[in-house]
């Protein structure tokens, strides 16, 4: 079984799909990315970047188990899964989770952007077999030898199991689930679509303490965010951060390395590497996310009997990634981070 904990984007982009000459070096597909905890895959939100994804999980045969993870249910961030080809295979078992107030909210959501009117092929006549729920706040997803299940807590769960925790933030209309998952000492935490707060998000900062790897949200330029960019209306209270709160948030956490994610639609790569720029000059470690960007993370040897705490701290880190280019996906060189 492999030992690696490997994070790879597969769609950056926020609100709508993007393509175009303006946008080939970050890429236009929205948000989706793949995470796998040595043999176990793990995607995070269904835009379109699934629907690529997908294809490579049937082609490569790892279609057979996967948990799919809904940090809330706007357009982009499930506008790929009618287009996810292991949905679609007899054999493909799939685990989805995402918020929701009661447990069946979640599969009625997805049930409705299939009904009749509004596309094909409803959920049923998708033929894998899919257990659908939505989770609290207080609940653990929990992914071991034993296969996938909800936990009050994560006490007494072995060395061995992928273990995600959710915080629910309020600083999205409707609310999103921002995740933190740890395996074998690294944790990656997904905080897409969420806004800034004047000092920081305090519960958030918290809750990523420590995390490898911070994915967050930097959709707008601050002259943007506050009204100032030409032809730009001020985007306060949309739901969405600025580098600088990113980057506020992957300090105060203490982040190992920070990627700026959900690119505005409208930016080009121009823009979106200026951002980056940005993010470097305040957290050194810094990149912005685009299609094809993927890290490999190496736990160190963990003591069976360590506490879970101490197991998620240690370790360390070798990142990989490939380096953003004009050339198709499958040509571009691996490199080492920096
Ligand atoms: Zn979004
Ligand atoms: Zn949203």
């Amino acid at each position: 079984m492999s030992n690696e904990l490997k994070v790879k984007f597969w769609g950056v982009r926020g609100s709508y799909p993007t393509p175009g000459a303006g946008t080939i070096k970050y890429g236009g597909n929205t948000a989706s990315l793949e995470v796998r905890a040595g043999e176990r895959t793990i995607i995070l939100d269904a835009g379109t970047g699934i629907i690529p994804l997908g294809r490579e999980l049937a082609r490569t045969k790892r279609a057979n188990e996967i948990m799919l993870l809904f940090s809330h249910l706007h357009h982009d961030h499930t506008q790929g899964f009618p287009f996810f080809v292991p949905a679609y295979m007899p054999n493909a078992r799939l685990h989805i989770f995402g918020p929701g107030g009661t447990p069946e909210t979640l599969s009625s959501v997805l049930e409705r952007n299939q009904s009749t009117e509004t596309f094909p092929l409803g959920l049923r006549d998708m033929s894998s077999s899919k257990d659908i729920q939505s989770v609290r706040e207080s609940q653990v997803i929990v992914w071991d030898e034993n296969g996938i299940r909800l936990a009050e807590s994560s006490v007494g769960l072995s060395d061995e199991a992928v273990v995600i925790r959710i915080h629910k933030s309020y600083a999205h209309p409707g609310g999103v689930y921002i995740y933190r998952i740890a395996w074998r000492g690294k944790s990656v935490v997904y905080a897409t679509d969420t806004e800034g707060y004047v000092g920081t998000d305090r519960k958030l900062v918290q809750f990523a303490k420590d995390a490898d790897v911070l994915i967050h949200d930097a959709q707008y330029l601050e002259e943007h965010y506050r009204g100032q960019l030409v032809g730009f209306p001020s985007t306060q209270g949309f739901g969405h951060s600025t580098v600088t709160m990113a980057c506020e948030v992957a300090l105060a956490s203490a982040a190992r390395r920070l990627v700026l994610f959900h690119h505005d639609p409208s930016y080009s790569d121009e823009m979106v590497a200026g951002m980056e720029a940005t993010a470097k000059s305040l957290f050194a470690d810094s990149v912005a996310a685009y299609e094809g960007l993927e890290f490999t993370l190496t736990p160190r040897f963990v003591s069976a009997n360590a506490p879970l705490s101490a197991k998620e701290t240690g370790g360390n880190v070798s990142v990989l990634l490939q380096k953003p280019s004009t050339l198709p996906l499958s040509q571009r060189e691996r490199g080492q981070w920096k």
